[in-house]
Order: structure tokens, then C-alpha cells, then sequence
């Protein structure tokens, strides 16, 4: 399969060739038809597999409204340095699409700066659970707008002792929004989110 059989705009199949990516990887042939439809995933996929642009392509693609400050795209990360990379591939896979901000939240950086970021307006978030909980709490953050969640490393995640956090985040977001997990495991807690948190999940194992 080639990246313009996958019904994207050229906005976004002019940045994937910017990119230098040739054709979508396994994740991304699996998952990005499905996300493009409006389904939620459940994903079993390694680091280095392409995962990020799996949730990241249809992401950037669908996300349309020009005037909302107010995050339309949430994705919850393990770790910082994870946040500054995922953040930084959105921002390359956005580079047609002006209007879309794309922030890195997390723990140990300037909270000022995070919070002028958000104020003049966010379309995705990138962030550590504990520093997205601190924004939440200031009332700096608001997810009751958000389109798309998505977990990425969830196992990471649920290691770390971030489950109380994430499902608190998880509670406060907008109920219609569409949701992605993204794991290298699948454990209890990950098959327990799913049933609780998604709608008929695709499920896709790598
Ligand atoms: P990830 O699994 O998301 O951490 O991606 C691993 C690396 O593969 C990153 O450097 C990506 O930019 C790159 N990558 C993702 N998708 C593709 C693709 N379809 N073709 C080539 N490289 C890719």
C-alpha cells in the first residue's frame, strides 16, 4: 500500500514526503483506515514501528477547527523525553497545516512558558499524566472539547503509577471524543481501559 491510497489530504501527503517516509509501515496500514472512519484502537505495537505516525497522520488530517484555543487532540505519554518526541513528529506531520499548535507538557520544564502555550491556544497536547493533572487543577487545561485521546506506551504508563492519573484525565475529557491506545503490552489494566474507556475498539496486533 502507498501513503495516497489512504484518502489523505495533500496537505498531509506533502509533509509524510517531506519526511522521507516511502510507504505506511504495518502499524500504519492497520490503523490509519479505521482512524480516518472514526473508529477507536486498541494497538499492540513495539517503539520503532511507526506507532506515533499511526495516531499522528490521521490526527493532523482530521483535526479541522481553525478557531478553538481549546485542545482538540490529547495524547498522554510515559515520559518526557517521549513527549519531545512525539511532539516534535506532529509538528513535522502538521508543517502544511498552519493553524494547528501543537504543545509538549511535562513535569521538571517552566511552567510559565506551559502555561502561555496554552493560553494562546492548543490544538494537540503532548504530556506527562502528572503535569497535565497540575494544568487540569489550575484550570489551565480544559479537555472538554478534545476530538481524539490517545495512550501511547499505556504499559509504560500504568508501570509508572500513572492509572489513577490517567483515568482522572480520561473522566474529564469530552465524551465523544474518539480514543487510541497505543501499547507494546497487553495487560489487565490496558483490556480493563479498553472495555471501559473505548467504543468497539479495532483491535490490531503487530
Ligand atoms: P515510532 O515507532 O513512532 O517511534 O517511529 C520510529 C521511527 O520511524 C521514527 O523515526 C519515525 O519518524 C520513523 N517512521 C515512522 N513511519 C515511517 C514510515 N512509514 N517510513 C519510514 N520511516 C517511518
Amino acid at each position: 500500500m502507498r501513503f495516497n491510497e489512504l484518502n489523505l489530504s495533500k496537505d498531509l501527503l506533502r509533509a509524510i514526503e517531506d519526511m522521507g517516509f516511502e510507504k505506511p509501515s504495518e502499524v500504519q496500514e492497520a490503523t490509519i483506515p479505521h482512524i480516518l472512519k472514526g473508529s477507536d484502537i486498541l494497538a499492540q505495537a513495539q517503539t520503532g514501528t511507526g506507532k506515533t505516525a499511526s495516531f499522528g497522520i490521521p490526527m493532523v488530517e482530521k483535526i479541522q477547527d481553525k478557531q478553538s484555543k481549546a485542545p482538540q487532540g490529547l495524547v498522554l505519554v510515559p515520559t518526557r523525553e517521549l513527549a519531545r518526541q512525539v511532539t516534535e513528529e506532529l509538528k513535522k506531520l502538521a508543517k502544511y497545516k498552519k493553524f494547528i499548535r501543537v504543545v509538549a507538557i511535562y513535569g521538571g520544564a517552566d511552567m510559565g512558558k506551559q502555561l502561555s502555550q496554552l493560553k494562546s491556544g492548543a490544538s494537540i497536547v503532548v504530556g506527562t499524566p502528572g503535569r497535565i493533572m497540575d494544568h487540569m487543577k489550575r484550570r489551565s487545561l480544559q479537555l472538554d472539547r478534545l476530538d481524539f485521546l490517545v495512550l501511547d506506551e499505556a504499559d509504560e504508563m500504568f508501570d509508572m503509577g500513572f492509572r489513577d492519573d490517567m483515568k482522572t484525565i480520561i473522566e474529564k475529557t469530552n465524551p465523544n471524543r474518539q480514543t487510541l491506545f497505543f501499547s507494546a503490552t497487553f495487560d489487565n489494566n490496558i483490556k480493563g481501559f479498553s472495555k471501559f474507556y473505548q467504543d468497539k475498539p479495532q483491535k490490531v496486533i503487530i
